[in-house]
Order: structure tokens, then sequence, then C-alpha cells
């Protein structure tokens, strides 16, 4: 096992277990009878006209096609990674029909797979063994706003972003932002975050209590409406982050948050990417607490100019955002950063950025992904998404700009930087396998260095399919016992098969 005081992953060797199942050969009846003993590949059936016959009673018929367009717009999401249709689409509006097509599709081996808006980055929701899609755009209320008491009770398809416009004359807001219209079954099932969770936190800081409908067809409801608890195994966090591979959300409630009294940004450029990681870490340390730290490479910066109209400087750039109760106080804040910018060498220091500034910036932030496709018509992008203790930021950033140097591809730096957080969006040309391999070796070495620095092959983006091959070598042992927990969850490996596991 990976020694998490020790710099360096080692390997244990632990078997593949992309479409296996345990195998015991205990009595039938008993929801466990597949616990332990063998393991061997499951064979799911292939759907047949009676299978969509007897699902189609569970759901009205215009909420479930096998349409040749539906299953491509279910066959891929925002990732490089290759498309694979489902055989049926289901909108589901109601936890009792999740429940009754779970369990049917339990006791006919057919896999199933969760739909929000399909923007995962790492082919979280391609189905891969085919089957049963359920996308949750249908059920997508917004149950109750509890403001006295900072809730939200949501349907698994509310958009965050349509919660947040709901909520914009009641004083609160939910945080989490990972850019994308994503849902928050999506969200809770891949624990986004994005650029305020270095104050903020991530999904999983907001999820208070949860409806799950597991591969058996129980509905099961885990966590409590008070903001806190001592009270058994934190089954939420089990299921916060276990991309639909464990049950499905059917309902949940979300903590919500105050809006900012007071706000201030600036915008610091420095002469060389390591400058700007290094000022990173001296801002965290300094205890200033940004709401939002993003550093972005130059790179990033021109697109940002050309497609938004923007006038930004070419320079490695850190954007930052304090939230707080007074403007003196914040601006006492923003003096401070700025003493600890110079330090580091800064090129320009532009404090005082307004809302209308702020906001094109961020909205420019946030469409950088499909900018950067639109860039390179010819190519895959691989986004890569590690993260490592602020302590070693600037080693990593270091490591990556030493590594890039080396070679001739198109790449971007774009990083929750507070956080620890980067990704580096590498393009590489459509069917050229010499230049993919080349990229597979440079992610490996990358993701080996992170992980030897004390990080994770993910900061926000989930396992999905890209990142299956790092878990050994990050999680060790305890890989066998997340399957242990897979197993007795979902026995017959229908849920989301071929994800996590490697
Ligand atoms: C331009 C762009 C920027 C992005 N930036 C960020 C970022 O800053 N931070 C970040 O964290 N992510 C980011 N993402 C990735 C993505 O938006 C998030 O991972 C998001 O949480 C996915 O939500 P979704 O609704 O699209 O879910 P999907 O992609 O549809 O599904 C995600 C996973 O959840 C499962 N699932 C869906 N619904 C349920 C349910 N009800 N119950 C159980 N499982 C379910 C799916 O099977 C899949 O495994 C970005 C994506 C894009 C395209």
């Amino acid at each position: 096992m990976r020694n998490m005081f020790a710099r360096g992953a080692q390997s244990t060797g632990i078997s593949n277990y992309c479409g296996l199942r345990k195998m015991t050969k205990i009595e039938a009846g008993s929801n466990l009878r597949r616990l332990v003993m063998l393991e061997e590949p499951v064979k799911y059936n292939a759907l047949t006209k009676h299978h969509v016959k007897d699902l189609a009673a569970i759901v009205s018929a215009d909420r479930l096609s096998t349409g040749e367009s539906v299953l491509d717009l279910h066959a891929k999401d925002q990732s490089h990674h290759k498309p694979i249709r489902p055989e049926v689409v289901i909108w589901p509006q109601q936890a009792a029909e999740v429940a009754a097509i779970l369990r049917y599709a339990n006791e006919h081996l057919i896999p199933v797979t969760g739909w929000g808006a399909g923007s995962s980055l790492e082919g979280n929701p391609i189905p891969v063994a085919k089957g049963i899609v359920l996308d949750f755009t249908r059920m997508n209320r917004i149950l109750e706003i509890r403001e006295g008491d900072f809730q939200a009770d949501l349907e698994p398809g509310v958009i965050y972003q349509d919660l947040n416009d709901r909520l914009r004359h009641s004083g609160l807001f939910f945080p989490p932002d990972p850019g994308a219209r994503s849902t928050i079954g999506g969200m809770i099932a891949n624990n986004a975050s994005g650029t305020r969770t270095v104050y903020y936190g991530s999904t999983k800081d907001y999820v208070l209590r949860l409806s799950v409908a597991l591969a058996n067809g129980e509905i099961i409801e885990l966590g409590t409406r008070a903001s806190k608890t001592s009270s058994g195994y934190d089954l939420i966090r089990l299921f916060v982050g276990s991309e639909g591979t464990l049950g499905i959300v059917v309902g949940a409630t979300v903590r919500l948050v105050g809006l900012p009294v007071e706000f201030s940004a600036a915008i610091a450029t420095f002469p060389t990417i390591d400058a700007a990681g290094k000022t990173v870490f001296e801002i965290i340390r300094s205890g200033l607490n940004p709401a939002t730290l993003e550093l972005l490479g130059p790179e990033c910066i021109e697109l940002m100019n050309r497609e938004e109209n923007l006038d930004l400087d070419l320079s490695p750039t850190l954007f930052m955002e304090f939230h707080g109760t007074t403007t003196s106080q914040l601006a006492e804040v923003l003096e401070m950063a700025e003493e600890i910018c110079n330090t580091q060498g800064c090129l320009k220091f532009e404090p005082g950025v307004g809302r209308t500034e702020r906001d094109r910036i961020f909205k420019a932030r946030h469409g950088l992904g499909e900018m950067i496709l639109r860039n390179h018509p010819d190519c895959g992008i691989l986004i890569m998404d590690v993260a490592v203790p602020i302590t070693a930021y600037s080693e990593l950033i270091a490591t990556m700009k030493a590594e890039m140097a080396e070679t001739n591809l198109a790449c971007y730096y774009l990083s929750h930087a507070g956080n620890g957080n980067v990704h580096l969006n590498i393009a590489g040309k459509k069917g050229d396998t010499q230049e993919w391999n080349l990229i597979d070796q440079i992610v490996q070495r990358l993701v080996q260095k992170t992980l030897d620095l004390g990080g994770t092959a993910t900061g926000e983006h989930g396992i999905g399919l890209g990142k299956r091959k790092f878990m050994v070598a990050e999680h060790g042992t305890s890989l066998d016992w997340m399957k242990k927990v897979k197993t007795l969850f979902d026995p017959n490996a229908i849920l989301n098969p071929g994800k996590i596991f490697p």
C-alpha cells in the first residue's frame, strides 16, 4: 500500500476488475448471494424488444427512446474518449420509476448508467457496456427552498445555475461551480468543484441528505437536515464521488450560503509561470483566504482576448477574488496581496477589478475548454486534471513546464491554483497514434510525479475511464476495499460498469 506519509507510490498488482463481478455459491434469494469467492466477467444481456416493452410499461412511452440520434447524443461526454451508444435512453420523472427500472435491470442483468448533462471530462457517463441510460433532465424540480435553514431540496436533474438563478433575490447561493451547465446529480456523482472551491469547498461539503435508488430497486434515505451530525457511518460521502457506480441519486438536500457582502478582485501578471506558481503558495500561506485564485498561461490569455474581446496582458496571470464584509477590510487584503505578488517579481498588479469586468473575465475563463477545442479543429484535447498539496504546487508546475518544453505539442495551463489543482490541456492530432502515444507517456509521467508529491490523479473530474490506470498507484490495497463496497451495493455490477476500477 502507498504510504501517504512517504514520497513515492507502489503498485500492488490488484487484478483486473473492469466488467467483472464477484460470485459465490451461497443460496439464491439473498441480496448478497453473489458476494465474495470467484471473479468472473459479467455477461450482460443485450436488450431485446421484450425488455423495451417491459421498460416502456414502467415509464410512459414518450419517455423512452431507441432512436439513433438519441442514442448518439448519449454515447459521449465532453472528453476525448471513444463514444459508445446505449441501447435505450429513459427519462424518469419519479424516484419510484428509477427504482422499478433498476429492479428490472438487476433481474435481467442489463447495465444502467446515470446521465445528467453529459458534461464530464473523463468518460464518466459513457455507457461502455451499453444497456440503459437514465437521463435526468426531466426530473429537474427544485422541490423546496428553506431560506431560514440555508437549504434546498432538489431532484437530480436540477442545473446548478438554474438553482442559483432562483436564489438570486434571497441573498443565498450554492457555491460549487464546475462551469458547464451540469446537474446536481452529476455534480454529486463526480464530486464536482471549480473556481470558488479554495474558499467554499466542493460538492461533498454541500450535501446534507440524499435519496439513493440502489441496484436492487430499494430506495434509501441518508443524512440529516441538521447542519452537523456524528451519527454513524457517513454514507453520504461514500455516494458523493462514486460516479453512479453504487446507486442512483434520486433526490438531494443541499446546503446554501449567504452571498458575500463585499467583493474585490485583482489581476496579477508575472514574467514566468514558475513565479506565478510560487506566488500562489505565498498567498495561501499568508492566510489571505482568497475566494478564487486561478492561474492561466499566456496561451490561454491569448485565446480569451481574441474570442471574448478582452485586453489582458499576454503573460502568466493570476486572477484573485476576495470576499468580506467591508470595503476597507478588502482594501487591506488587496494591499497585502499586491505586496506578496511584488516580492515574486510581479509585472503588473491591477486591483479594483469591478463586477462587470470580473464577470466578463470569468465567462471567458469558463469558456476556455471550448475555445481550445475550436482552435484545434483537427485535434482531440486531452485534459489532465491533477492536484497536489499547496507546498508542492510550484514544483508540479515547473515539472510540467519542463516536460512540455521537450515537445512540439500545443498545450494550455489553466489551474484552480488555490487548491493546487492543475489542468493541462494537450492537443493531439486525431488518428495520429504516435502523437497520442507520446501524450499518454507524458500524462503517465506527470500523474506519477503528482502522486510522488502526495497528490491525486484527479482533483475534480473523477476517474471515469481515463484515470482508472492510476487507481492502484494512488490507492494501493484500499482499492480492494472499494471493490468490496462496490460488490456489496451492486453485486451484479449493473451500475455504470467499466468505470473507476482498473
Ligand atoms: C467546459 C467545461 C468545464 C468544466 N469545468 C469543470 C470544473 O471546473 N470543475 C469540475 O469539477 N468539473 C468541470 N467540468 C466537468 C463536468 O461539468 C462536471 O464533472 C459535472 O459535475 C458533470 O455533471 P453532469 O450533470 O454533466 O453529469 P454527467 O457528465 O452526465 O455524469 C457525470 C457522472 O454522474 C453520473 N450520474 C449522473 N446523474 C446521476 C445520478 N442522478 N445518480 C448517480 N449518478 C449520476 C454519470 O453516470 C457519470 O458517472 C467541466 C466540463 C466542461 C464541459
